[in-house]
């Protein structure tokens, strides 16, 4: 699509006003609405000034001027909105339209273009499993600089004690996947996914999650890895919307509920050269090719720190822990759910993948899905063999293995500081073919330091109130 498409299809479908995404470093959507009267076809080349002092992450004050570029072939009609409205997805660039590096759809698309660059393959394909609990209400208690929160929903309610309204609940860790009347959000999930299908993405299947408190899943379809992250954050909107219309609101933080299973965002991902699988081999452990098992133990060597951008929360460390079929070792496996990495079993050479399962969707998927594209072909350059480096195979649960079985295998890290700390010292393999720059992954270090790590050290836990109030 061009320009004069858009200009087109603002007449064809009387819409009436255009609303331009950009996202912001943490990965949420940031958007300006023009009405239609203003735009022309050198919109879509002179682009939408800005503020970029005021994005977190962004520019500092003294330099703040920045475009939106738009990109056409991002534009879908947005039913969310007062009157008809196209919804654009746009690339930042500076006023002399030189593109931002910390924009993190640029990041993306050199990720792309440096894979074709390599000639180890030509293309990625991405499919990302997000996972979200569905809640009546969310209260949070804000006592001076205390934060307490309590959580509703039609299958109960947290934090005093389970009420079970029609007493149809779902226990603990029993949400897959009964039928209806007990999965009561399965009504709301089916509006979510023709919600989907009108901005154009397509939807595998949806179920209800292992835990309740409504926790969903709606699977998308693979897609390349620019386009993939462009689709994680329309469901992500989509999604919230359609909660809010219905008077729910819905999160996809990885841990909301403790004693339960939290949110991931399996990441399954494959290469492919010339309309050919590479990952596929028929004698190969799993039916995994070399490269896709040197890939696997690039993803594997580079996980602490890799993990500071694919589970970028203070909150992604309360669910990788033992118990709620999250990662919490960093190896591979032919189908175990604890592995950091499952290759799912298929017969099919086209299906053959890996599924990546500590991401969670508190990423920024541009981000996350580009850093763990070069860890992996740091892997394929180096020729790593994930077997001699210790990463596995590991086909046992591994929740179930004592302390001296579990020797030697290395744990994801505990913490997002700890994270943080590793890529600090490690990201050499970020930089390669300047897909994420020196700034960038510093100004994210630093960010999520002073944003995120120490605002929550630094604040008494409700949990120590029940510890030492009375010590
Ligand atoms: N909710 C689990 C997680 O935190 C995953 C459940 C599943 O295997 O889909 O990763
Ligand atoms: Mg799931
Ligand atoms: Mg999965």
């Amino acid at each position: 699509m061009t320009g004069e498409d858009i200009l087109r299809l603002i007449k064809e479908k009387n819409i009436e006003m255009v609303d331009f995404h950009i996202i912001d470093l943490p990965g949420t959507w940031q958007h300006v609405t023009v009405p239609v009267s203003e735009i022309e076809e050198e919109t879509f080349t002179r682009g939408i000034p800005f503020d970029g002092s005021s994005l977190r992450g962004f520019r500092s004050i003294e330099e703040s001027d920045m475009l939106m570029i738009p990109d056409p072939d991002t534009a879908v009609i947005d039913p969310f909105h007062a009157v008809p409205t196209l919804s654009i997805i746009c690339d930042v660039t500076d006023p002399e339209h030189v593109p931002y590096a910390r924009d993190p759809r640029l990041v993306a698309k050199k990720a792309e273009a440096y894979l074709k660059e390599t000639g180890i393959a030509d293309i990625s394909y991405w499919g990302p499993e997000l996972e979200f609990f569905i809640f009546d209400s969310v209260r949070f208690l804000n006592q001076g600089h205390q934060a307490f929160y309590a959580v509703d929903s039609e299958e109960g309610y947290w934090n005093s004690g389970r009420e079970g309204g029609l007493g149809q609940t779902i226990r603990p860790k029993e949400g897959y996947f009964p039928a209806q009347p007990i999965d009561s959000t399965h009504e709301l999930r089916t509006h979510m996914v023709k919600a989907l299908q009108a901005f154009g993405i397509r939807v595998e299947m949806h179920h209800h999650e292992v835990a309740s408190g409504g926790q969903g899943e709606i699977d998308l379809r693979f897609n390349t890895l620019t386009k993939q992250a462009d689709t994680v954050m329309m469901y992500k909107y989509v999604l919230r919307n359609v909660a809010r219309q219905h008077g729910k609101a819905i999160t996809f933080m990885p841990k909301p509920i403790f004693g339960d299973n939290g949110n991931g965002m399996h990441v399954h991902q494959s290469l492919w050269k010339a309309g050919q699988p590479l990952f596929w081999d028929e004698t190969g452990y799993a039916h995994m090719s070399p490269l896709a098992l040197s890939y696997i133990a690039g993803i594997l060597t580079h996980a602490p720190a890799l993990l500071a951008l694919t589970n970028p929360s203070t909150n992604s460390y309360r669910r990788l822990v033992p118990g709620y079929e999250a990662p919490v070792n960093i190896v591979f496996s032919h189908g175990n759910r604890s592995a950091a990495i499952r290759i799912p079993k298929t017969a099919s050479p086209k299906a053959s993948r890996i599924e990546f399962r500590t991401p969670d969707a508190t990423s920024n998927p541009y981000l996350a899905f580009a850093a763990t594209l070069m860890a992996g072909l740091d892997g394929v350059r180096r020729q790593l063999d994930p077997v001699k480096l210790g990463f596995g195979p590991l086909d046992r649960n591994i929740y179930a293995m004592s302390a001296e079985e579990l020797e030697g295998i290395r744990s994801v890290p505990g913490s997002l500081g700890e994270a943080l700390d590793n890529l600090e010292k490690d990201h050499a393999w970020l930089l390669e073919g300047g897909v994420f720059t020196e700034d960038l992954v510093q100004t994210w270090i630093q960010y999520k330091r002073s944003n995120e790590v120490n605002p929550v050290n630094l604040r008494p836990h409700p949990m120590e109130f029940e510890l030492y109030f009375n010590s």
